[in-house]
C-alpha cells in the first residue's frame, strides 16, 4: 500500500501528516456504513441527510482520532530524540514512522503506551460529553456521533494493545522481554514470533466469517497478513541494521570520485565534467592533497571565457560541509542515519583527511534490502543459547 501516492496535508506540532490513498477506500467505506447502515437502523424515520451528516461527522472526527493518536506515539518519541519523519494515515488506520529505534526498553514502552492511551483517554471524553448534553435535555439522536466515537476509540484502544509485534501491545511485549532479557535481539525475535502467529491467527477468523457469508472478513484476513508481514519485516529490519552497525561504510563504498586540484584554471574544468558522472560533481583538493570543496562542474562551462579568465577551480568550490562527509570507518547504520536526515543523493567518505569514494543512497538503500532477505525470523532462535 505504501507502493500508492501519499497526499501531504501539512504538519501537526511540526510533524508532516500524509494520506496514503488507500485511506480513501476505507474513509468510503467506513462513512457509508454509518450514513446509510448504522444510523438508519438506530433512528428509523430520520431524513437521509441528517443519517449521511451524522455519518460524515462520525468518519472524519474518527479519522481524527487515529491522528491524535499517532501524533501522542510521535511527541512522545519526539521527547526521547527520535525524529518523526511523518505520520500516515492508510487502509489499516495510521502509523507515525519514526527514523530510529528506542534506545531503551523503558522509552518503547512509554512511547507505545501513548497512543492507546490517547484513544482511551478521548474514548472516556467522548462518553462523558454525551452524558452531559443528553443530561442536561439534548436529544440523544443528535449527539449519537459522540457515542460512536467513544465506541471506536475504546475499540483502537484494544485492538492496538493485542500484542502483535510492532503494533503497540507487541512493542510494549517486546520492550518487556527486552528489560527482562537484557537481550534487545532474542526479544525481537520472540515479540515477531507471537506477532507472526496473531497475525495468521487473525487471517484465519477472517477466512472463517468469510466462509461464513460476511463480507467483512475480507478486510480481517487482509489486515492478518499485513500484521504477519509487517511483525517478520520488523525483526529482519532489526537484524539487518545490527549487521549494518557493524559494517564500515568503506567497505560498500566503491563509486569513484573526481578529484580536482583547487589550483586548476577554471576554463579547463569542462574538460573533466564527464569523468565526474551523473551527479557531475568533483572534489577540490587543496595543494596538500587534503578535501576542501566541491565544485558542479555541469556549472562551469556556462560561463564566457572572459569572466573566467584567471579563475580556479577553487574560486568556484563550495566549502564541503560536514553532513556530506563521512568517515570511513563509520557504520553503514549511520550513513543511513544521515541520509534520513538529509536530502542529499550521495555521502563522501573520507580516509585520512582524504576522499576516497562517493557512497549513494541508493547503495545504502540496497545493502539494507540485501541484509533483511538473509534473515528469515523463527522461534527456535529464543530457546537456542546465546551465541
Ligand atoms: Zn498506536
Amino acid at each position: 500500500v505504501f507502493h500508492l501516492p501519499t497526499l501531504r496535508l501539512g504538519r501537526v506540532f511540526g510533524i508532516p501528516l500524509e494520506l496514503n490513498l488507500s485511506w480513501f477506500v476505507v474513509f468510503g467505506v467506513v462513512a457509508w456504513t454509518w450514513s446509510f447502515d448504522v444510523y438508519p437502523s438506530l433512528f428509523p424515520g430520520r431524513p437521509a441527510w441528517v443519517d449521511v451528516t451524522s455519518g460524515l461527522v462520525t468518519t472524519l472526527l474518527f479519522f481524527a482520532s487515529i491522528v491524535a493518536h499517532e501524533m501522542s506515539h510521535s511527541l512522545v518519541a519526539r521527547r526521547a530524540d527520535i525524529p518523526v519523519q511523518r505520520v500516515t494515515l492508510f487502509m489499516f488506520g495510521g502509523v507515525a514512522q519514526l527514523s530510529q529505534e528506542p534506545r531503551s526498553a523503558g522509552t518503547e514502552a512509554v512511547m507505545s503506551l501513548a497512543g492507546p492511551g490517547m484513544s482511551l483517554l478521548l474514548s472516556a471524553a467522548c462518553y462523558t460529553a454525551f452524558r452531559v448534553v443528553t443530561g442536561a435535555g439534548a436529544p440523544a439522536a443528535d449527539w449519537a456521533p459522540l457515542l460512536m466515537l467513544a465506541g471506536v476509540n475504546l475499540s483502537v484502544a484494544v485492538f492496538n494493545l493485542a500484542p502483535g509485534y510492532p503494533m503497540d501491545g507487541g512493542r510494549v511485549l517486546h520492550a518487556f522481554l527486552w528489560w527482562a532479557s537484557g537481550d534487545r535481539r532474542r526479544a525481537t525475535r520472540a515479540a515477531s514470533w507471537v506477532g507472526q502467529g496473531l497475525g495468521l491467527a487473525l487471517a484465519a477468523a477472517g477466512a472463517w466469517t468469510l466462509v461464513a457469508g460476511s463480507i467483512e472478513g475480507l478486510w480481517f484476513v487482509l489486515l492478518g497478513l499485513f500484521l504477519r508481514a509487517l511483525a517478520a519485516a520488523a525483526y529482519r529490519s532489526q537484524e539487518a541494521r545490527l549487521e549494518l552497525a557493524t559494517t564500515p561504510v568503506v567497505d560498500l563504498a566503491h563509486e569513484p570520485v573526481l578529484v580536482i586540484a583547487g589550483d586548476l584554471p577554471l576554463d579547463e574544468a569542462p574538460r573533466f565534467s564527464g569523468a565526474a558522472g551523473a551527479p557531475g560533481i568533483a572534489v577540490v583538493t587543496d595543494r596538500s592533497g587534503t578535501a576542501v570543496g566541491l565544485v558542479d562542474l555541469r556549472g562551469a562551462p556556462d560561463r564566457p571565457a572572459a569572466v573566467v579568465g584567471a579563475a580556479t577551480v577553487g574560486d568556484m568550490a563550495r566549502p564541503l560541509s560536514r553532513e556530506i562527509l563521512i568517515d570511513g570507518g563509520e557504520s553503514v547504520e549511520s550513513a543511513a542515519r544521515r541520509f534520513e536526515a538529509s536530502t542529499a543523493p550521495a555521502l563522501f567518505v573520507v580516509k585520512d583527511r582524504r576522499v576516497v569514494a562517493a557512497l549513494s543512497r541508493r547503495a545504502v538503500g540496497a545493502a539494507f534490502v540485501d541484509a533483511a532477505k538473509q534473515r528469515r525470523p523463527g522461534p527456535l532462535g529464543w530457546l537456542a543459547p546465546r551465541g
